[in-house]
C-alpha cells in the first residue's frame, strides 16, 4: 500500500503562476512497478538484434525531430531556458539519438588469442539490465538522453527520475519516444529525493547528474547495493586569460559562457583568471556582460532568462552581497530583476581573494569572479585551488603556452580560446575531483558503464582441456 500520495507542481520561472504540470509523485510502490515492468522489457530487448535496437533509435530521433519546435516551446516555459538555446538543445537530443543508433551496431566486444590456435576466447558486451537515470532540470532533454541512448542502444531498460522542475519535459519525451520503443523500456517517475532513493533502491545501475551533495549520496548508496554507478556533478570553471590574449575577443567568450542561460550549466565560467594587469579584459568584460539580452526567455534575442526558482535568485543574490562583505568589488548586478519572474541581474565581482566563498563554491546563477594573478604559475594554482575539476579554457595565440599550461590543469576537459560551456557527445564527458564520480559518460565511453563484460572461451569440440605440459597458456587461474 502507498503510504501517502504527494502531488509535486512544476512552475515557469519567468511565470511562476503558469503551472506547467501537476502529477503525483511516484512513491515506493510505484517506482517498484515501473522497475518490474522494465525488468520484463530490457530481457526482451537484450535479446533483440542489434539492428532491431538501432532502427527504433532512429525512430525515437525521427519523433523528436518532428516535434522539436513543441519540444523547444516546452523547454522554454518550464525551466526558462532561451528559445534559441532550447532549439539547439533539442536538435542535440535528435543528434545524440541518431549517434547512438549507430553504436547499437558497432562491435561488441574483443577476441583475444586463445588457448590453442583453433579455440576463441572472446570479451563480449553484455547489457546491465534496468539503468536508472536521476537528472537535473538544467538540460531537460540532452541530459536525460545523453544517458538513455547508449544505454537502450546496448540492450538496457530505462527508469528515469528527472527533477521535480522539469516532470513536463520528462513526461513529454517519454511520451513521443514510447511509440518507437517496445512498452515498458522506457519509463518516467516523477518525484523528489524520496523517488530517486527508491530508483537506487531497485535498479541495476545508477547513472546520476546534479549537486555534488546529493551526487555522492546516491553513489555512495548504489556502492551499499554492489551496482555500479556514475555521477556528473558541479563545478566552478576557471577561464585563464594569457596577456597576449585579445582582450575583447576573450571577454566576448567568457560573458556569454558565465552569463549564458542565466550561468545555469555546469560547464558555466564561474572565474575568469587574468594574468597581468586585468584592467582591459575587466572593462571589456563588464561591456560584453552588459550587452547581453536579459529578459523573457521566449524571445529569440534573449540570453539570460530567469533563475529556476526563488531560493535559486535568492542565492545569487546572497552570495553577491556577501562576497561585497568579503572586501570584493561589484562591478555589475547583484539584485534581484524586477517583474513577477525569478530573474536576477548578472553579476560580476573582482578584488575577492581566491579563497573566498564566491571563489571556491558553485552558486548556480549568473554570478562570476575576475581574479588578478601574477603569471601563469599563479594561475594554474587559483584554477586547480578549488575542489571542482569539470572543465577548464584557455584564452591566448600561443599554442605552446596553451599546451603547457593544459596540461597542469585539473580539470576532465579543456579547451582552447574557446567558452568552459558547451559539450561535444561524440567524445567523453566529466571531470575530475569533486565534480565527477565512476566512468565517463557520452562518445565511446558510454559502452563501458552500460555494459559488462563476458569473457568466454570456446575449445573445438573434442580438444577437451589442453593436457598438462601442453605448449599453452600453462599458468591458469
Ligand atoms: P540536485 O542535486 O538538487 O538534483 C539532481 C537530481 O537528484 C534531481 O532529480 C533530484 O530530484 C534528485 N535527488 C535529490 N535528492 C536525492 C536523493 N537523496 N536521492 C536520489 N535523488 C535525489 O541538482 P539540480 O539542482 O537539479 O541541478 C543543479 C546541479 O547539477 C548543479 O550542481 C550543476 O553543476 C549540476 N550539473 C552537473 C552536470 C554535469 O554533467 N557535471 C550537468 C548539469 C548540472
Amino acid at each position: 500500500m502507498e503510504a501517502r500520495q504527494v502531488a509535486l507542481e512544476s512552475r515557469s520561472p519567468q511565470r511562476p503562476d503558469d503551472l506547467v504540470v501537476e502529477v503525483e509523485e511516484a512513491g515506493t510502490e510505484a517506482v517498484a512497478g515501473a522497475v518490474e515492468r522494465a525488468r520484463a522489457a530490457a530481457a526482451r530487448w537484450a535479446a533483440a538484434p542489434a539492428l532491431e535496437r538501432s532502427a527504433a533509435l532512429v525512430a525515437a530521433a525521427d519523433a523528436l525531430a518532428g516535434a522539436a519546435e513543441e519540444v523547444t516551446g516546452l523547454v522554454v516555459r518550464e525551466v526558462g531556458k532561451p528559445v534559441t538555446e532550447a532549439g539547439a538543445e533539442v536538435g542535440r537530443g535528435v543528434g545524440i539519438l541518431r549517434y547512438y543508433a549507430q553504436q547499437a551496431l558497432d562491435p561488441d566486444g574483443e577476441t583475444y588469442p586463445g588457448p590453442s590456435p583453433a579455440g576463441l576466447l572472446l570479451a563480449r558486451r553484455r547489457p546491465r539490465g534496468v539503468v536508472g537515470l536521476i537528472t537535473p532540470w538544467n538540460f531537460p532533454v540532452a541530459i536525460p538522453l545523453w544517458k538513455a541512448a547508449p544505454a537502450l542502444a546496448f540492450g538496457n531498460a530505462v527508469v528515469l527520475k528527472p527533477s521535480p522542475e522539469s516532470t513536463a519535459v520528462a513526461l513529454r519525451l517519454a511520451e513521443l519516444l514510447a511509440p518507437a520503443l517496445p512498452d515498458g523500456l522506457l519509463q518516467v517517475v516523477p518525484g523528489g529525493a524520496e523517488t530517486g532513493t527508491a530508483l537506487v533502491d531497485r535498479v541495476d545501475c545508477v547513472s546520476f547528474t546534479g549537486s555534488v551533495a546529493v551526487g555522492r549520496r546516491v553513489a555512495v548508496a548504489a556502492t551499499e547495493r554492489g551496482i555500479p554507478s556514475q555521477a556528473e556533478m558541479g563545478g566552478l570553471n576557471a577561464s585563464i586569460v594569457l596577456p597576449d590574449a585579445d582582450p575583447q575577443r576573450a571577454a566576448g567568450v567568457v560573458a556569454g559562457a558565465a552569463m549564458g542561460y542565466a550561468g545555469q550549466k555546469c560547464t558555466a565560467t564561474s572565474r575568469a583568471i587574468v594574468v597581468g594587469d586585468p584592467a582591459r579584459f575587466t572593462e571589456a568584460l563588464i561591456a560584453a556582460v552588459g550587452d547581453l539580452a536579459v529578459g523573457d526567455p521566449a524571445e529569440a534575442a534573449t540570453v539570460i532568462g530567469p533563475v529556476i526558482t526563488e531560493p535559486a535568485r535568492a542565492r545569487v543574490v546572497a552570495a553577491a552581497e556577501e562576497a561585497a562583505a568579503a572586501g570584493g568589488r561589484l562591478l555589475t548586478g547583484g539584485t534581484a530583476g524586477d517583474g513577477a519572474g525569478w530573474f536576477v541581474t548578472p553579476t560580476l565581482v573582482d578584488r575577492l581573494a581566491p579563497d573566498a566563498r564566491l571563489a571556491q563554491e558553485e552558486v548556480f546563477g549568473p554570478i562570476a569572479v575576475v581574479l588578478a594573478v601574477a603569471d601563469e604559475d599563479e594561475a594554474v594554482r587559483v584554477a586547480n585551488g578549488v575542489r571542482y575539476g569539470l572543465v577548464g579554457s584557455v584564452f591566448t595565440g600561443d599554442l605552446d603556452r596553451a599546451l603547457h599550461l593544459a596540461a597542469r590543469l585539473d580539470t576532465g576537459m579543456i579547451r582552447v580560446n574557446a567558452p568552459t560551456s558547451g559539450v561535444e557527445y561524440l567524445a567523453p564527458f566529466g571531470g575530475e575531483k569533486d565534480s565527477s564520480f565512476g566512468p565517463r559518460e557520452q562518445g565511446k565511453a558510454a559502452r563501458d558503464f552500460y555494459t559488462s563484460t563476458r569473457t568466454i572461451t570456446v575449445l573445438p569440440e573434442g580438444s577437451g582441456e589442453p593436457q598438462r605440459g601442453a605448449p599453452v597458456n600453462r599458468a591458469r587461474g
